[in-house]
């Protein structure tokens, strides 16, 4: 912890990129977590419904299992979404990088956040290209029609969809040219994490995860603990 104290006491170029892990604590679960629920619920695995090819075939099933699972409007920051806006504010930290859809480092108050994979409050109608908010989602008992008669489609990157290139390389740039990257809540496993990692070319890599992670040995600096509690007791 006194490492990480002194790595952002002395740097104004931090990069940290994110995983599902930064927002478990706030309540939002990982959706590639084993949960019993799906076998229940659900006849396909959460890959496939969220998945371009079922969105297209079967837009009522995907929005069954994405208003009861994607969406969490109750949840708020956390202490980790709270202390990156706190350390940009203060002129340290250069972006967040995202995998995560909720919009919570926005709402903590982040202004540079780029999200990999899209966000639940960017939606548009797939006929006519109109803008919704998450509302829009939200009040749809189910499938979200715009008033053309188009379907609404959030702005989310689904399995077999590829990533926005203008995300992408904005993130390989800040990552490139940190000199601080700080990575929580990700095992780096889930496609890209770990590829863009490698455009890192200083030696201040910080990973902080619950578990150990097959990347560990390639941090400069490794904690196995929460992110939240860990950014917590940073001080500015
Ligand atoms: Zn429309």
């Amino acid at each position: 912890m006194d490492t990480l104290q002194d790595l952002i006491a002395n740097s104004h170029n931090i990069v940290f990129f994110g995983g599902a892990g930064t927002s478990t604590e706030s309540g939002i679960p990982d959706f590639r977590s084993v949960d019993g629920l799906y076998n229940t619920q659900y006849e396909y695995p959460p890959e496939t419904i969220l998945s371009h090819d079922f969105f297209m075939k079967n837009p009522k099933e995907f929005y069954r299992f994405y208003h009861q699972k994607m969406i969490h409007k109750q949840a708020k920051p956390n202490a980790a979404h709270i202390k990156l806006a706190e350390l940009e504010k203060a002129g340290k930290l250069k972006a967040v990088i995202t995998q995560n859809i909720d919009g919570l480092h926005q709402a903590a108050g982040s202004q540079n956040v780029w999200e990999l994979h899209g966000s639940i409050h960017r939606n548009h109608c797939m006929k006519c290209g109109k803008f919704f908010d998450l509302s829009a989602i939200d009040n749809a008992d189910n499938i979200p029609i715009c008033s053309c008669g188009g379907i609404i489609k959030p702005d989310v990157v689904l399995y077999g969809e590829g990533l926005d290139n203008a995300v992408v390389s904005r993130s390989i740039d800040a990552i490139t040219n940190c000199d601080v990257l700080i990575v929580g809540g990700t095992s780096l496993s889930v496609y890209p994490a770990a590829g863009l990692i490698r455009y890192y070319q200083g030696n201040k890599l910080v990973l902080i995860n619950k578990s150990v992670t097959p990347y560990d040995h390639y941090a400069n600096l490794c904690i196995n603990d929460a992110i939240g509690q860990v950014l917590s007791a940073i001080t500015l």
